[in-house]
């Protein structure tokens, strides 16, 4: 079957869900037996998302094959339950990045290079390319930022062309926003209608909508939008608030919305349905318990507002764990900031299951977060240390098991007594040479498992690969001593030598890994560390 496009935009405004739309949608289709991906298109000049700051911009997601990117990636890949490689993600960096070194190469032949039609066809061509290697019978294509925005035209002018050649080949979808004025108490539809005319403007007619709100649409909301928006009111797909995201696929297709689609494309559905997902939904309406789970960090706030998206792929990692368990997550954030400011406050730990001390960079909050795990350290809390928690793990047990006063990473002091945690060779050769960009230790490595520990027992496997993204690393000149005080080295990348995880006994749970378990957990598939972790918080419960 050749490849169908679903070309998805979004309207009124960012943050509604386009990316839980999109990777709905892919499950929708996948469940009716079709090969489905899904390519995410940032509008920014970054050629990734990893130089930007988490606060700003979420968190980034890191794929099996090294590449820094949206969080709407890591959407993609726990529903559609498969990796998602860089062939699948693009930014205006990275289009023009080519197009210029194409130019440089006099790969134009003379002539003259020009932003229409030279960088839509770019963006055709990776999208084309995406679908080729994938294999996509279906292919989405999710257009960052909002209908409107200057920065996304050529995306959209990329979706127009695609289209213009192959009309049947091609659907675009808007993701749209109905507010309900508190004082009006009505939903309204005019922003809906403004989005869909600016699309209009672009050349684009949406053959669909997906109206979000905080509540279902009436029959009366369905037909002003098909009326103004030129589209038939079958074509507007409700999309109400959820208590958890991994229920928008079925609230679709209670709007019918595959059915819709595949008649649009003209192919009949194959066999599948969304059993599992169904499946899922009663697990968690019937969790009786509650796992309650502290994140100590620092990416929380926004101004006066409080952001979780930084984390998204850990808090994920735990609801997927907790309902694997009967639990209902319930997961708190912790600023590591105020340790320092008022030790105190650490006796607040005690109330947890567990405690989580996620990746981070810089200075900011370290000795907090170092505070928090001596404490869950000593107090026998179940701790999981994710990569800056691994290091910052190993610090606070080497500087205070171990004696080493002074103990520290490189990364805040480099001039540190015992740099416990240091910089890899070729890793001093990229900071000394300004190289920032993509150069972290990034992506899926091979790690050895040493039997008998508790990783070991919970991966019930002797070799795994997880997905990296650091620069700093277990300085193995330490190993020895921190080994004989009692820290065990639980993984072990063979090939280069390096330390992946460790883990201390006689504690009800305490693992750091250098690599992000987040990255790999899936709803329907747990990961067996944070299902070990959950387990263990219940236990101690
Ligand atoms: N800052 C640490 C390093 O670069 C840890 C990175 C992380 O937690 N992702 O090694």
């Amino acid at each position: 079957m050749r490849t169908r496009y679903l070309f998805v935009i979004g309207g009124v405004m960012s943050g509604v869900g386009k990316g839980i739309s999109v990777a709905s949608l892919g499950t929708i289709l996948q469940a009716k037996g079709f090969n489905v991906s899904a390519i995410k298109i940032d509008p920014y000049i970054n050629v990734d998302a990893g130089t930007m700051n988490p606060t700003e911009h979420g968190e980034v997601f890191v794929t099996e094959d090294g590449d820094e990117t949206d969080q709407d990636i890591g959407s993609y890949e726990r529903f559609l339950d498969k990796n998602i490689l860089s062939t699948n993600y693009l930014t205006t960096g990275r289009v023009y990045k080519t197009v210029i070194e194409r130019e440089r190469n006099l790969e134009y032949s003379g002539r003259c290079v020009e932003v229409v039609p030279d960088i839509p066809n770019e963006v055709i061509r990776r999208i084309e390319y995406a679908a080729k290697v994938t294999g996509a019978e279906f292919m989405l294509v999710e257009i960052g930022g909002t209908v409107g925005e200057y920065q996304n035209l050529i995306f959209l002018e990329a979706a127009r062309m695609m289209k213009l050649k192959d009309p049947t080949g091609v659907l675009s979808i808007l993701v749209s926003y109905l507010p309900v004025p508190e004082k009006v108490g009505e939903m309204k539809t005019k922003p809906t209608q403004y989005a869909a005319r600016t699309l209009n403007s672009a050349g684009i007619q949406p053959d669909m909508i997906i109206a979000r709100s905080a509540v279902p649409l009436d029959n009366k909301r369905k037909e002003k939008i098909s009326v103004f928006c030129n589209i038939t009111s079958d074509d507007v797909i409700s999309a109400p608030d959820v208590d958890n995201v991994y229920q928008v696929p079925l609230n679709f297709e209670r709007d019918k919305i595959s059915t819709r689609i595949l008649n649009k494309f003209k192919v009949r559905p194959r066999t599948r349905d969304l059993k599992e997902w169904r499946a899922l939904q009663d697990r968690i309406a019937r969790a009786h318990k509650e796992v309650h789970i502290g994140i100590v960090g620092k990416y929380f706030g926004t101004g006066d507002f409080v952001l979780s998206d930084s984390y998204l792929s850990v808090i994920e990692s735990i609801k997927h764990a907790a309902w694997a368990n009967n639990a209902v997550p319930r997961i708190q954030w912790l600023d590591a900031e105020e340790y320092e400011k008022h030790p105190e406050k650490l006796h607040e730990l005690k109330q947890f299951d567990g405690i989580i001390v996620p990746g981070g960079f810089g200075s900011r909050g370290v000795e907090g977060k170092i505070r928090a795990i001596e404490y869950v350290r000593k107090n026998k809390i179940p701790y999981f240390g994710l990569c800056y928690g691994m290091q910052l793990a190993v610090i606070e047990f080497a500087r205070n098991v171990a004696k080493l006063s002074g103990a520290h990473t490189a990364e805040i002091n480099p001039k540190a007594a015992h740099k416990i945690i240091d910089l890899m060779m070729e890793q001093k050769q990229n900071l000394e040479t300004k190289k920032y960009g993509g150069t972290m230790r990034l992506g899926g490595y091979q790690c050895d498992l040493i039997p008998g520990t508790r990783a070991a027992r919970a991966y019930k496997k002797r070799q795994i690969i997880e997905r990296h993204r650091h620069r700093y690393e277990f300085n193995n000149q330490y190993r020895e001593i921190l080994e004989k005080k009692g820290l065990v080295i639980s993984g072990i990348n063979k090939e280069r030598d390096l330390v992946e995880i460790v883990e201390l006994p006689n504690h009800p749970f305490f693992v750091g890994t250098q690599f992000h378990p987040e990255f790999t957990s899936r709803p329907l598939r747990p990961h067996p560390l944070f299902n070990a972790f959950v387990k263990a918080g219940l236990k101690k419960r």
